[in-house]
């Protein structure tokens, strides 16, 4: 019996933490070893942290602390059972790609400095590619996590 590296926020609301509980206890095999924690919130106001109105849930990782965050908003709720145990995929498997993602974004801002055109150019394609990449492993997980 392994214990849960997910730290559930004491502030989610009950029926809201069921619904996440589930979804991410089904798939907590998609931590990387390196993380330690996940701390997953609730926020009802997305706007404080910075995230679009319809943003349904986002992710940081803190590597050097060996730990993760999940953060789940208002719009969650309002989707199908389905589309939250996309979301919650979505979402656990930036904690594995955004380590590349996040240095090779340091990378590219240094080597470009001054060159605000290209450097602009390269970063969005490098975050279309992350999506990308997280969109194609989503579905191949979407098809064995399908619920509803
Ligand atoms: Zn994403």
């Amino acid at each position: 019996m392994s214990e849960t590296k997910f730290k559930f926020d004491k502030n989610i609301p009950a029926e809201i933490l069921r619904s996440i509980q589930k979804n991410l206890s089904a798939l907590e095999f998609l931590i990387p070893a390196w993380c330690h924690e996940v701390n997953v919130e609730y926020l009802t106001d997305g706007a404080l942290t910075g995230v679009s109105e319809n943003c349904l849930a986002d992710s940081h990782i803190h590597y050097q602390y060996r730990n993760g965050a999940l953060a789940f908003y208002p719009g969650y709720m309002a989707e199908s059972e389905s589309e939250r145990m996309n979301t919650c995929i979505h979402e656990m498997l930036h904690l594995t790609v955004n380590i590349l993602y996040y240095y090779s974004r340091g990378e590219i801002i240094d080597l470009t400095e001054g060159k605000d055109e290209l450097q602009k150019h390269i970063l969005d394609e490098q975050e279309r590619r992350l999506e990308s990449v997280i969109s194609d492993l989503a579905y191949s997980l979407q098809k064995r996590f399908a619920v509803g």
